[in-house]
């Protein structure tokens, strides 16, 4: 079979996997209570599926440019500069279904033999799995829970080298929660403003859902890095849309025509009415998303209380995203164990800290993407492990 063999160095996100197998275990009529899976348990806000419905009618139904619809880079271009103070043209600014092909399109730009790329051990799969795929060396930086899993600037310096093409950061992070906060990133970018030639992927997806009244400190803050900074975001999260597959990112200029040829090649265009949903959702009121936050804010703070009152179970207070990720060790079983007895013993989907790299084995993933109520009830069966 003459398949190419980078096709094999594709990795998956088990998460997926674990959501099909608590489906067919719900369909077996077992009682499963899914916190695997990392997406809010909220419908999309009523005006943004109202925006899609009249898309629909007004007949917005054919291809857009392929790098977005106008009117949505320059109210993301306003956006940037209200939040951020940054001055970022709708030019540099590219719409892609979900944010998931920015992770691609980076490390094919980045990828290649003679190239490493740093990326979160434990951090999203995909990151490691596209850096494999484009044939870099992929560099873990092994975040730690006494370090409350935020980057260890020192420990990031050691791995960068003449060969380090990209370094990718996840802030907040999936899946500790963790969440590095301005003096922190003050810290970190003083260290990438050191290395001129390394390009920077930052993720901030769950910029949005941070809490104790924090505000995310975007890389976008630190205007010198513009010229090498590649910046992930979408709706997928803030604004419960993650199926219908909208994305937004900031590019470098010299690496923007690139990326659009990549949307071009790869999808034509994001979808025309996700676009005018998502158009909705910038611009209109945000008093439902709050909402959403504050329930995310109280769901955490249940589970970091009553996770840590389970005498062998002991997890570090997630600061954004919704997960928490506890530590398992004491229960006598490692992260894929203690993830296989909870689904199959107790009714209880979770993640493997392995689905998220090499480091995490005494971990697993819980999204606290679920009512309070089956939240409750799931770690009452976890103390029973
Ligand atoms: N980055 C991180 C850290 C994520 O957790 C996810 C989705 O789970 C994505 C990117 C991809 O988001 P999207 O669904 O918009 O493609």
């Amino acid at each position: 079979m003459k398949v190419s063999k980078r096709l094999f160095e594709l990795e998956t996100e088990s998460a997926f996997s674990i959501l099909a197998k608590a489906n067919e275990l719900s369909a077996q009529g077992k009682d499963i209570i899914n916190l695997g899976i990392g997406q809010p348990d909220f419908e999309t806000p009523k005006n943004i599926q109202e925006a899609a419905i009249k898309a629909i009618k007004d007949g917005k139904h054919g291809y857009t440019a392929s790098n977005g619809i106008l009117e949505l880079r320059e109210a993301i271009s306003n956006m940037l500069l209200t939040d951020y103070n940054n001055k970022i043209s709708p030019e540099e600014i590219l719409i892609t279904p979900g944010g998931k092909p920015v992770i691609f399109f980076s490390a094919l730009m980045f990828g290649g033999k003679e190239n490493e790329i740093i990326y979160p051990d434990p951090g999203f799969p995909i990151y490691r799995s596209m850096i494999k795929y484009s044939g870099a060396k992929a560099v873990p930086l092994t975040l730690k829970e006494e370090d409350n899993f935020n980057i260890n600037i020192k420990k990031l310096e050691s791995l960068i080298n003449e060969k380090t093409s990209l370094i990718i950061i996840n802030n907040p992070n999936n899946p500790t929660g963790s969440f590095m906060q301005k003096k922190q990133i003050d810290d970190l970018v003083g260290l990438l403003e050191k290395y001129k030639d390394v390009h920077i992927l930052s993720d901030e997806i769950y910029s949005n859902i941070v809490f104790d009244n924090h505000k995310m400190p975007s890389l976008l803050e630190y205007n010198n890095l513009n010229d090498r900074l590649i910046i992930l975001n979408g709706w997928s999260k803030t604004f419960c849309m993650t199926g219908w597959r909208l994305g937004w990112s900031v590019w470098p200029k010299k690496l923007i025509d690139i990326a659009n040829k990549l949307c071009v090649n790869n999808h034509s265009c994001p979808s025309s009415i996700s676009q005018y949903a998502g158009l909705e959702a910038i611009l209109g009121p945000k008093e439902e998303v709050k909402k959403i936050i504050n329930e995310f804010e109280k769901r955490r703070n249940f589970v970091f209380e009553n996770l840590n009152k389970i005498h062998n179970i002991r997890c570090f207070k997630p600061g954004g995203a919704f997960y928490a990720f506890p530590n398992i060790s004491k229960t006598g079983f490692n992260g894929s164990e203690f993830s296989n007895i909870a689904l199959n013993n107790f009714g209880v989907a979770l993640v493997p800290g392995t689905s998220f790299g090499d480091s995490a084995v005494d971990h697993v993933r819980i999204s606290f993407a679920n009512s309070l109520e089956n939240i409750e009830k799931a770690i009452y069966r976890l103390s029973k492990i």
